[in-house]
């Protein structure tokens, strides 16, 4: 029996292949416990050369002092480049540019910029702050006016869930890039077709910049499947069948993760993609064995 192996870049020696660039994502934390694990992850995705971590700002501004802290704190303490996550729920436009100013003082040069949800959540309707920027594309303008930021936007590979219909939400996504970001990157998808196909229309409207993946490893499947509802990303039958009936055996659990993100990030890069977003919600064992597939290694 002979197999017909197309070229996969997966399969290529380090010398051969390209450089795969990573970033990780955190969220800042709210306890002691929660800021040793934070600190205990860094340590070991930090000596993995990412292009940079990023740290989320959370609903309405509430982590905007913890925010702040954390990407100060991790640019000087680890040398790497932080991205800090901002949005423009309930602030005025004084406020947001108070937050990017502060950033600049820290030396941050790299934000992520959001709208962001009402408190509600991202069901209700946005209804922006009267004195506040609009949407993220008002945003990343307000902030290209401060100062030469790196700017990260949102791009959503199964259509942002208030948008009326595809064109609206790539617009929306173009309009994010003309206003001056560098880049997008993805909500989470476990379907990597839904990813093709959002590039290939972002491509055919003349969206040229990268379209980085975010990828979510299934750390619990419980949990991330919450966050995917909340977000608006579907978990496709054959993903969530991986996973029935692991409630209880956590090594499995593990195990299934780990696989399953595995051959999703090894899909992408078979079909060429070689920049990565992961989400670690603070946890490092999955990202890392991930990033190391991609050959990233400590020092
Ligand atoms: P926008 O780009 O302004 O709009 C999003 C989409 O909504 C558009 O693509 C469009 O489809 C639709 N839309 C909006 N307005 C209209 C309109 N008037 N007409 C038609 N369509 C419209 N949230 C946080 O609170 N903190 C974070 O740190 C954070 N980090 C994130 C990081 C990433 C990588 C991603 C993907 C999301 C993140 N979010 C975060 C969630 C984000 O705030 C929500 O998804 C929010 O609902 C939309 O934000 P946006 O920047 O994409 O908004």
């Amino acid at each position: 029996m002979s197999i017909d192996h197309p070229d996969r870049t997966s399969r290529l020696s380090a010398a051969e292949r390209p450089k795969f660039l990573v970033s990780f994502e955190f969220f800042p934390p709210r306890t002691d416990a929660m800021e040793e694990r934070f600190w205990e992850s860094m340590g070991k995705l930090a000596p993995l050369h990412p292009r940079f971590v990023s740290v989320t700002y959370g609903a309405g501004g509430s982590t905007r002092e913890r925010t702040l802290r954390m990407v100060s704190r991790i640019k000087a303490e680890t040398g790497i480049d932080a991205a800090a996550h901002l949005t423009c729920v309930g602030a005025s436009r004084e406020e947001v540019d108070a937050v990017v100013r502060g950033y600049q003082a820290a030396g941050i040069n790299r934000i992520v910029a959001l709208r962001g949800d009402p408190a509600e959540g991202i069901g209700q309707p946005f209804t922006p702050h009267p004195a506040g920027y609009r949407n993220a594309a008002d945003l990343v303008a307000g902030i290209r006016r401060i100062g030469a930021f790196d700017v990260s936007v949102a791009a959503y590979p199964e259509k942002h869930p208030q948008s009326p219909h595809w064109q609206a939400d790539i617009d929306k996504l173009k309009a994010k890039l003309d206003a001056g970001a560098t880049r997008s990157i993805t909500q989470m998808f476990f379907d990597n077709d839904d990813y093709f196909r959002f590039v290939d229309r972002a491509r055919a409207a003349g969206i040229a910049a990268p379209i980085v993946p975010g990828i979510q490893p299934i750390h619990s499947f419980r949990q991330i499947s919450g966050f995917a509802a909340r977000c608006g990303a579907s978990i496709p039958s054959w993903v969530a069948e991986r996973f029935d009936g692991l409630d209880d055996d956590p090594e499995t659990h593990a195990l299934v993760a780990s696989a399953v993100a595995a051959e999703q990030v090894l899909e992408l890069v078979d079909n060429g993609i070689t920049e990565f977003h992961f989400y670690t919600l603070n946890r490092a064992n999955l990202v890392l064995a991930l990033a190391r597939l991609l050959g990233a290694r400590p020092n």
